[in-house]
């Protein structure tokens, strides 16, 4: 199991989409590690989107960020980092193929509702960023038989 960290950004909360959201990543099959709400501020955001730093609308999408909390997921499953990426959709609501979460919810390339880790070594980095190792939770999945079979997944671990 490999686990990937979901950002749903003030866009999402501030239209009251976060259930709707939520509700894809668990019927999909993914199992929720941790969540909680953050309010980002500058430090973390310069962290985050250091790629960013250089561009001229980075002020821009800082103040967007920031202008009410996030909601931070970690949630796990086989190849979840590629599976929850491909969810999200390209950067640009508008370009975003329909039955994607940006497809389906945004019009916009700043306010796209979703952040998603882009790769094993992106997603390592984003989840140590955004959660503190005792907000992340390893339980028994009870239906974990019917999410997958035996030889996908060590049924033992989260
Ligand atoms: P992604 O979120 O798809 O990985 P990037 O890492 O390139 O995309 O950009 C991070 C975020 O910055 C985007 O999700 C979007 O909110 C914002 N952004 C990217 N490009 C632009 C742009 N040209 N104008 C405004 N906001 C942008």
């Amino acid at each position: 199991m490999e686990r990937t960290l979901i950002i749903l950004k003030p866009s999402a909360l501030q239209r009251r989409l976060i259930g709707a959201i939520i509700q894809r990543f668990e019927q999909k099959g993914f199992i929720i590690c941790g969540m909680k709400l953050m309010q980002l501020d500058e430090r973390i955001l310069d962290e985050h989107y250091s790629h960013l730093l250089e561009k001229p609308f980075y002020a821009r999408i800082k103040k967007s960020m920031m202008a009410s909390p996030v909601l931070v997921m970690c949630v796990s499953g086989v190849n979840a980092i590629p599976v929850v990426h491909s969810m999200a959709g390209v950067t640009n609501g508008r370009n975003a193929a329909p039955g994607t979460i940006r497809g389906d919810f945004s019009m916009s390339v700043q306010e796209n509702v979703i952040h998603t880790s882009d790769s094993a070594k992106t997603a390592k980095e984003e989840i140590s960023r955004f959660f503190a190792p005792e907000e992340l939770f390893e339980y028994n999945i009870a239906t974990l038989h019917y999410l997958y079979a035996d030889d996908e997944v060590d049924l033992n671990q989260n």
